[in-house]
């Protein structure tokens, strides 16, 4: 076992905080804090993840992807602005699934734009009444000849105001047990017209999250993708590589709280001795250390299991719940350090809370994750 990163890895980490600093957080510092960013930005953010190579990390080298190990793909991902970093991984898991079983005219249409960063993807899964039950959904797909229509409502889509391309989940009639058969559908945004609300949350602001309503909005029959019943599998695909992800995008967050808390703690004078000689201050950056450095390992254990082909359904999950509850917590200390500061909207420190929070929810909430990893455990599933 080996805790040290490969030369290569170091490159790939040191090129990554490059592109962060010239060609990122510029477009972020000059647009609002709390608005979701022009989609003309998110090209420009998307061309410079196309020259990293990680637009399409995970499609092998022939498909025209960056062929990445997965641990490589979170060692440059945990460099990225979290907002951007979510962004970049709807976009590309979006790409996963275009690439696995689509038919040959939609992979050699759309993927060469997608990868270029020429364009941008997002997949529509959740409903109203399906969330953690994901294959719950209703929204219905009627084919009749050459064409499909789409009807029902999907809700809290990363991606959606400003994609190109929507991977749609829907479903064609109920399996004998009464569950929906999941279908996919391409939804080309420049040829079909359709509802597209923005929802404002508590974080992650300069990102994008929207609500799209299909009423029988028609799509080309061609522009069904996959097998019939396939959804659920490659959403279930790309959800066990991007927990450990999401989880590293909060070890982003929460790093840089820390970095914050103990420059402060280390500047600020109170009882005539730096904040950082008080024990209980140098107590709670030993704490919000620990749930980092503890968080970032466990993520780099999960994406190592993918790596090497394990089953890491329970592992993966294991690393989102520990590291956004963890890291959130570290946050939460490390504005506590901060006294009045850690809430006032000078620092960013309180953002970077808002943001953590936000990461609790996409890919599996921490109740269905522990069932997850529970079911990993006993091999009996509690969902149902
Ligand atoms: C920032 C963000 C990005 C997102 N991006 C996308 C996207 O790109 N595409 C997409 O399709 N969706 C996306 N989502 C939606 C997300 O996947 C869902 O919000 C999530 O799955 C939870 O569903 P829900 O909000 O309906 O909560 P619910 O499923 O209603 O859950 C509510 C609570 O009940 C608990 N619960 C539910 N069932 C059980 C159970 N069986 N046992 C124990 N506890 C249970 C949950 O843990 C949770 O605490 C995104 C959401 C956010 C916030």
């Amino acid at each position: 076992m080996n805790f040290t990163l490969t030369e290569e890895q170091e490159l790939m980490v040191s090129a990554a905080k490059r592109m962060v600093e010239t060609r990122i957080e510029p477009v972020l510092l000059g647009h609002p804090a709390d608005q979701p960013l022009p989609k003309a930005a998110m090209l420009d953010i998307f061309s410079a993840f196309a020259e990293l190579g990680i637009t399409a990390p995970r499609l092998p080298v022939e498909a025209g992807g960056g062929g990445l190990k997965m641990l490589d793909y979170g060692l440059i991902l945990e460099q990225l602005p979290p907002v951007v970093a979510l962004s970049l991984a709807s976009h590309e898991g979006t790409i996963l699934r275009i690439h696995l079983g689509c038919p040959d005219h939609i992979r050699e249409r759309y993927l060469p734009d997608l990868i270029a960063g020429r364009k941008i993807a997002c997949t529509a899964n959740t409903e109203a009444d399906a969330g953690s039950d994901s294959g719950a959904i209703r929204t219905k797909l009627e084919i009749d000849g050459d064409s499909a229509y789409l009807t029902g409502r999907k809700m809290w889509i990363t991606n959606a105001s400003i994609c190109d391309v929507v991977n749609v989940s829907c479903t064609s009639g109920l399996t004998d047990n009464g569950r929906p058969v999941t279908r996919r559908a391409l939804v080309d945004r420049g040829e079909v017209a359709f509802e597209i609300r923005e929802t404002a949350i508590t974080g992650l602001r300069q990102g994008h999250l929207s609500e799209l309503v299909f009423e029988r909005t028609r799509v080309p029959a061609s522009h069904i993708m996959g097998d019939a019943g396939d959804a659920a599998k490659t959403l279930t695909m790309a959800w066990n590589g991007n927990r450990p992800l999401l989880g590293l995008m909060t070890v982003h967050l929460a790093q840089k709280a820390f970095d914050l808390a103990r420059d402060y703690a280390l500047s600020r004078q109170q009882f005539g001795k730096p904040l950082a000689s008080h024990q209980l201050v140098q107590k709670d950056l030993a704490d919000i250390e620990t749930a980092i450095v503890s968080s970032r390992l466990m993520c780099y254990y999960a994406l190592d299991c993918i790596d090497r082909g394990l089953r890491a359904n329970g592992t993966s999950a294991m690393a989102k719940r520990f590291a956004t509850q963890a890291c959130e917590r570290a946050i939460h200390l490390a504005m506590q350090v901060h006294g009045a500061m850690g809430i006032s909207e000078e620092l960013g420190i309180e953002q970077l809370w808002r943001d953590a929070r936000v990461f609790q929810v996409p890919d599996g909430m921490n109740g269905i994750l522990e069932l997850i990893q529970g079911r990993e455990i006993t091999g009996t599933a509690a969902f149902r």
